[in-house]
């Protein structure tokens, strides 16, 4: 009998040299602003947010940006790093991570033109599409003090006790407004020719080099696709690669579009690895390690990247979010107990574009460690029946389970999801597969008694003796009061995304939520369309919608995007008379509404609904009658909370706690539903 351990994804978790240092495996977590840089007094929870990583067994981390100087700043309240004093107050961080085992780099971030402070700077003083704040051209000598000042942050950074920095020269930010013309129209010594323009990123990299030496880790990061009008060719990009790396960098972390782009980069429409072939360019052109990025968030395709020699290291920061324990996980052989990344942007980067503190759908510790304790209970154990396998009651019953109650997850169909099931059955949304995995698994280890096909009624419940009942019994969808609701014409959301039914050809969908959206895109996709994460159809696909360019010669890696044909004529209805749309997330939003739009998606707001009969729905738009004349007509008008067995409890003498849609239907979503049955299940 072999006596061999086996060794799971050997390449990712192999040691890599980078410089003077040696990493324990490849796996980066990403530089990630949370929002905890900039809040008072929040030092020891980010050390415990980084120390958590580092335990799990990240192979390097990188902090958020820190600015070299006041022009650089993210906005007025945003982290600098200019003093002795601020250097000081970050120690614990390294301190903390270096305690787990683990390194940790401080990022040197310069926004340039899209800081949000009363007069910008930039290469030029070419104002940004999404900033409303015109920059100021820098001076030659303001930017040779540039220069100094990122020297000056690097040294802080040592001071601080980081075993390096990431020099931020991606996503549009200062460095990359000097590297290409769409931004810099200089005439100087940091204008015109490419040399010239690339003169910046390089003398910084350069003098951090010379001044810090030969044992502090430094990271450049390149733009490796702008994805803007303007932006660099690949020849461009290799030769500012080469150039950093000669300058002095140990390693490339690349970063994919600028925050201008109109075009999604890591948002759940991505497909998974969408951009491995720009790194993979850059990696064939130098011979210091180079790292892929952006919408990589399991360990079997980290593996078949790094494996194919595309990249040496895997950048994956909203999966550390996710789960801190992704490494060890996936170093013993348990990657299906990881908590996917299911690329929502919903509670980190809406987050952060909102002044929050990021955390994490899926995982609603992130980033609130401090807060959210998994100790064991203290207490004795508690016997305690969780009602409704949704998202509300899964994460009570598991976190419970987690700490040792006895937990029954009483469920009335036949498998566990309640409205996840919905969510996964939209083109681009099945990430949500991986949380149903995780959560399936999960109750499975840790010993909940799941009853599916299970009604619980109060009777029986109050026979069980538990501690603790918790109604987790979710939404049902709201139906309007209007006549010719019973035409067969008219179906709920919940019938067309579980398949019960089918749609005809003309659409209207009533109630322009996210609910509608979802469904608007259900119905714009054909249905072999969007199941295909990670398979190359669903790039070629992708990168014709939205005219990403992958050969090198194109600059920024743009083409005309390709005409869509899609199945069904859709119109998406809304009373209120604002532009639909608004509750959809910042980060996200915008990609979707677009490509719906390409799609043919035609919206009403202003409506006012009367009747439905064969001719289709009849309805007033801004007080002038008008007749749709559909098909199909779903009903996504919001949800009502399933909560009768609630007083039914109650009547009987027993106070359930209640939680999720059965408690509060409106904008209820998996966010507000794990992040209830989390705190929950941590309070039993
Ligand atoms: P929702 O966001 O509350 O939208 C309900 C829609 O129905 C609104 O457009 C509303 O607009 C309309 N409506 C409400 N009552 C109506 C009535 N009696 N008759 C006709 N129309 C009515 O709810 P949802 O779309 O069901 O979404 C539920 C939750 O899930 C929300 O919190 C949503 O944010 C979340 N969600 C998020 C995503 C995402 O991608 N982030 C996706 C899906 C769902 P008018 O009143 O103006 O007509
Ligand atoms: Fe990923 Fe969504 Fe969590 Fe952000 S909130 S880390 S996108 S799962």
């Amino acid at each position: 009998m072999s006596t061999e351990a086996t060794v799971f994804f050997p390449t990712l978790l192999s040691v890599l040299k980078v410089g003077a240092h040696t990493l324990r495996n490849r796996t980066l977590m990403g530089s990630m602003h949370t929002r905890l840089e900039s809040l008072d007094r929040s030092i020891d929870r980010l050390s415990l947010f980084y120390a958590e990583r580092a335990r799990g067994g990240a192979g390097l981390i990188v902090t958020g940006g820190y600015a070299p100087c006041q022009d650089g700043l993210l906005d007025e309240t945003g982290p600098l790093l200019i003093t002795t004093a601020q250097a000081d107050v970050l120690r614990p961080i390294p301190q903390a991570v270096h305690a787990e085992g683990g390194k940790i780099i401080l990022q040197i971030l310069h926004t340039g033109r899209y800081a949000k402070v009363a007069r910008p700077v930039g290469a030029s003083d070419i104002p940004s599409p999404i900033n409303s704040r015109a920059p100021r051209a820098l001076s030659t000598a303001e930017v040779w003090q540039t220069v100094e000042d990122y020297v000056r942050c690097a040294e802080l950074a040592q001071r601080a006790g980081f075993d390096g920095v990431e020099i931020m020269g991606s996503e549009g930010y200062l460095l990359n407004q000097f590297t290409v013309t769409r931004t810099n129209n200089r005439s100087d010594e940091f204008g015109g020719s490419m040399e010239n323009r690339h003169r910046l990123p390089v003398e910084i990299v350069r003098r951090t080099r010379e001044r810090l030496g030969s044992q502090f880790l430094l990271m450049y990061r390149v733009s490796a696709l702008d994805l803007v009008e303007g932006g660099a060719p690949a020849d461009d990009i290799i030769q500012l690669a080469q150039a950093v790396q000669a300058a002095g960098a140990d390693i490339l972390n690349t970063g994919i579009g600028w925050h201008e782009a109109r075009i999604p980069t890591i948002a759940y429409v991505v497909p998974r690895a969408a951009w491995r072939f720009a790194a993979a360019r850059i990696k064939q052109a130098v011979t210091i390690p180079v790292i892929v990025s952006n919408r990589i968030n399991t360990p079997d395709l980290a593996e078949e990247i790094l494996a194919s020699g595309d990249a040496d290291m895997v950048s994956m920061a909203r999966p550390f979010l996710a789960d801190a324990d992704f490494v060890r996980k996936a170093a013993q052989g348990r990657a299906d107990e990881i908590n996917t990344c299911i690329a929502c942007n919903q509670a980190c980067l809406d987050y952060i574009f909102a002044d929050r503190p990021a955390t994490c759908l899926v995982n609603p510790r992130a980033g609130r460690e401090l807060e959210f304790s998994l100790m064991p209970s203290r207490a004795m154990q508690r016997k305690v029946a969780v009602i409704g396998a949704g998202a509300a009651g899964l994460a009570c019953a598991l976190t419970a389970a987690e700490r040792g109650h006895a937990v029954t997850l009483f469920e009335a169909g036949p498998e566990i999801g309640g409205q996840l099931n919905l969510a996964r059955a939209v083109p681009g949304k099945q990430e949500f597969n991986e949380l149903l995995r995780y959560f399936r698994q999960g109750v499975a280890r840790h010993g909940v008694t799941l009853r599916l096909n299970s009604r619980a009624d109060a009777p029986s419940l109050a026979a069980g003796h538990y501690d603790r009942i918790v109604i987790a019994t979710g939404v049902r969808p709201r139906l309007p009061q209007l006549l010719g609701m019973a035409h067969p014409k008219v179906m709920s959301y919940a019938d067309l995304l579980s398949g019960r039914v089918q749609a005809g050809r003309r659409v209207a969908v009533i109630g322009a939520g996210g609910i509608g959206f979802d469904v608007a895109t259900f119905l714009l996709h054909d249905e072999h369309e969007g199941n295909a994460a990670n398979v190359p159809q669903a790039l070629e696909q992708f990168y014709a919608e939205w005219g990403v360019d992958t050969s090198p010669a194109a600059a920024g890696g743009l083409k005309p995007a390709q005409p869509i044909s899609a199945p069904r004529e859709v119109t998406l209805l809304q009373r209120k008379p604002e532009k639909p749309g608004r509750s959809l997330g910042m980060s996200t939003g915008w990609a979707l509404k677009a490509e719906l739009a390409r799609r043919g998606l035609r919206t009403l707001p202003g409506c006012v609904y009367e009747h439905i009969d064969d001719a289709g729905l009849h309805l007033r738009v801004n007080g002038v009658p008008q007749t749709l004349n559909v098909d199909t007509i779903v009903i996504c008008a919001g949800q009502d909370s399933e909560n009768a067995l609630v007083a039914e409890l109650r009547a009987l003498g027993l106070a359930p706690d209640v939680i999720g849609g059965a408690e509060l239907a409106a904008e209820l979503d998996a966010l507000r539903a794990i992040d209830q049955g989390t705190r929950l299940g941590l309070a039993i």
